[in-house]
């Protein structure tokens, strides 16, 4: 403060506590990064539970679900861009006589090798599914009926070599299979799938260990008494 001659008289001091204002942002910023860290939390778990939601938890392939909504949008996409696709439906062969044989813990080992068997010898589009019990999908886009053939031979005949170990014994397997082409016979995902099982079960009825195309030759299995 200075007088009239311009002479410092004095000063005026002002202080603020800006303890309580300081606390406040520090609990804010306290605040925000474990809403973040709930966020990202959060984030993880809705990714964890859709993976669970599609997939089968003793193989870790695709589950019925999912393949369902697969072989909607791959039919569409086939009629968009008129390319083919086909479905293979197979099923193993005696599985019952693997449990019953060795025990349910060993069928659940051919289960899980043949599902590994399938990941590994497939494409990366390829959508590989446990369809139920000891029964598997592939959905092959852009593979037409006479490629999706000798890809499935080919899995028959490399899966029967493999040996499953359990408890010191060697156990083989083998599985039957069943192909059906879009757009060769159906144009609808369901259709194709119904057809993909009656060739599966032509190859049963023809002594299992094989594979059968279908054709409208095949006809519907009696049914069961
Ligand atoms: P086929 O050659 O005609 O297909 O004969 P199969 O014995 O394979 O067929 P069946 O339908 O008679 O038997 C299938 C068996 O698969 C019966 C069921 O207990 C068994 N199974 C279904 N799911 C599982 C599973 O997750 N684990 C195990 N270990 N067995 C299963
Ligand atoms: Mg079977
Ligand atoms: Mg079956």
């Amino acid at each position: 403060i200075y007088n009239r001659t311009n002479q410092l008289e004095g000063r005026v001091i002002l202080a603020y506590d800006i303890t309580d204002r300081k606390k406040l942002e520090k609990d804010l910023k306290d605040t925000n990064e474990s809403l973040q860290a709930q966020l990202q939390e959060n984030e993880r778990l809705r990714v964890q539970l859709q993976e669970q939601a599609i997939r089968d938890p003793l193989t870790g392939v695709f589950n019925r679900r999912y393949l369902a909504e697969a072989l909607d949008k791959e039919t569409a996409r086939a009629v968009r861009e008129k390319s083919p696709f086909s479905l293979i439906v197979l099923d193993v062969d005696f599985f019952k006589k693997v449990n019953d044989t060795y025990g349910h813990k060993c069928g659940d080992l051919v289960l899980q090798s043949l599902a590994k068997f399938l990941q590994e010898n497939t494409r990366r589009s390829d959508i590989v599914c446990r369809f139920g019990g000891e029964e598997f999908v592939i959905l092959m886009p852009d593979a037409a009926v006479e490629d999706a053939y000798e890809r499935a031979e080919r899995f028959r005949n490399n899966f029967a070599l493999q040996v499953v170990k359990y408890e010191g014994k060697q156990v083989k397997s083998t599985f039957s299979a069943g192909v059906a082409s879009f757009p060769v016979h159906a144009n609808v995902g369901e259709t194709l799938l119904s057809m993909a099982d009656l060739a599966l079960y032509q190859s049963k009825a023809n002594g299992r260990n094989r594979v059968t195309v279908f054709s409208p030759e095949i006809e519907e299995p009696a049914p069961a008494k």
